[in-house]
């Protein structure tokens, strides 16, 4: 699973504290416990908020079919929300996803240590930006950029971030597995 898809989790794209997750749950389809192609990783966030809630693959966008930073816009500050450029039936699949696992979750106010997973998205495109500018200033090259995006996950954020740099973009998709 790890050479698959790297040490991130499949939906919220963090890095470590990984279980492998059942895509339809062993709750619903018994015969799909140990089928490989409906396992994905998922981070504590995602599996305690997925849980048991869908009963099938159908109607729901995956992280195995379809690259995460189409179906969902990465703003600044950590947040991510539906695209706004899907289909009527791929934006309704988006939207069912993101309720699913909680990807818009963020605290109203001060976030606090149990909004980790909205924490790590803000530093990631915290970071994402720095090594922009000092990537543009000659302060340090792609390969060291490549190095800060394994090391803090977040692939769609940086992506989004690098957008116009096709370097970049293109060595972010072979350093993340299953993105290309
Ligand atoms: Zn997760």
């Amino acid at each position: 699973m790890l050479e698959r898809l790297g040490p991130y989790c499949s939906y919220r794209e963090r890095k470590g504290d990984l279980h492998v997750e059942h895509v339809v749950p062993r709750h619903h389809r018994q015969d799909l416990a140990e089928e490989w192609t409906n396992f994905l990783l998922g981070c504590v966030n995602c599996n305690s908020i997925k849980r048991k809630r869908n009963q099938s693959r159908a109607g729901y966008t995956w992280p195995d079919d379809e690259v995460m930073w189409r179906p969902f816009e990465y703003l600044p500050h950590g947040r991510v929300k539906v695209a706004g450029n899907l289909s009527d039936s791929n934006r309704i699949k988006a939207e069912r996803l993101f309720d699913l696992v909680g990807l818009g979750r963020q605290p109203a106010s001060n976030p606090t240590a149990s909004d980790l997973r909205y924490l790590s998205r803000l530093e990631a495109w915290d970071n994402a930006v720095v090594a922009r500018a000092k990537l543009v200033e000659g302060r340090i090259d792609v390969d060291t950029v490549v190095e800060l995006a394994k090391a803090t996950g977040f692939w769609s954020v940086w992506m989004t971030v690098f957008v116009g740099n096709s370097a970049v973009c293109d060595r972010l998709r072979d350093a993340f597995p299953g993105t290309r």
